[in-house]
């Protein structure tokens, strides 16, 4: 296990890489990041960001989403992938966010946690990138980068946050994962590419 004060060269090297590391989601406001990050779920943020003007156009709010013809939403969402059930997620929590929180996205895990097709993972992204709380949501390239590196030894995305934030100061934590997922999407891949990544010398895989 790493230490808090290795953790941060290892942050400090990673951002060398990708600088300013922030969601590739588009969005103008908090109920238009928790669209798009419930729609982000086996998609790609490219092929969703082709998506959501459209999207948002037709449905701007909560008000109009919850009110929208099923047919219609789901043919605008179609090309992300499992239309229908995220028509149905889209619908159901537009509609609790009208009736519980008069149409506003809430500023809390808990409140957000309660809204139907909302985890926690959405919830961190849209708290940390929308809403001005610090949040670390862990997706597939936060797990293996933080566990190739050695900052955890889980599969569990809870525990992987838990552990996270325990090594990273908490204004940090949103940009941790933003950070994290870039390098999962373009150099620690599957395949990683060690050769050429600043923290080589501090990541466990490197050494095994
Ligand atoms: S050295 Fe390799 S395994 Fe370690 S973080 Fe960099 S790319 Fe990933």
């Amino acid at each position: 296990m790493k230490t808090p004060a290795q953790a941060r060269r290892i942050f400090a090297a990673l951002e060398k890489h990708h600088p300013g590391a922030d969601t590739e989601l588009a969005h103008r406001n908090a109920f238009e990041l928790l669209v798009a990050t419930v729609l982000s779920a086996q998609s790609t943020d490219r092929r969703v960001n082709e998506v959501t003007p459209a999207l948002f156009a037709r449905y701007p709010d909560a008000s109009a989403l919850r009110q929208a013809d099923p047919a219609e939403l789901e043919a605008l969402i179609h090309s992300t992938g499992f239309f229908r059930q995220k028509a149905r997620a889209l619908v159901g929590m537009a509609g609790a966010l009208v009736a519980r929180h008069a149409g506003t996205v809430p500023a809390s895990m808990e409140a957000l946690t309660e809204l139907p097709g909302v985890g926690r993972k959405t919830a961190n992204v849209v708290l940390g990138h929308a809403l001005g709380v610090p949040g670390l949501p862990v997706d597939r390239h936060v797990l293996r980068v933080a566990n190739r590196l050695g900052l955890v030894h889980s599969d569990d995305p809870v525990k992987v946050e838990a552990a996270l934030g325990a090594l990273f100061p908490k204004k940090h934590w949103t940009r941790v994962s933003d950070t994290f997922i870039l390098h999962g999407r373009r150099i620690c891949k599957p395949t990683p590419q060690c050769q050429m990544c600043f923290a080589r010398s501090l990541c466990d895989y490197a050494h095994r």
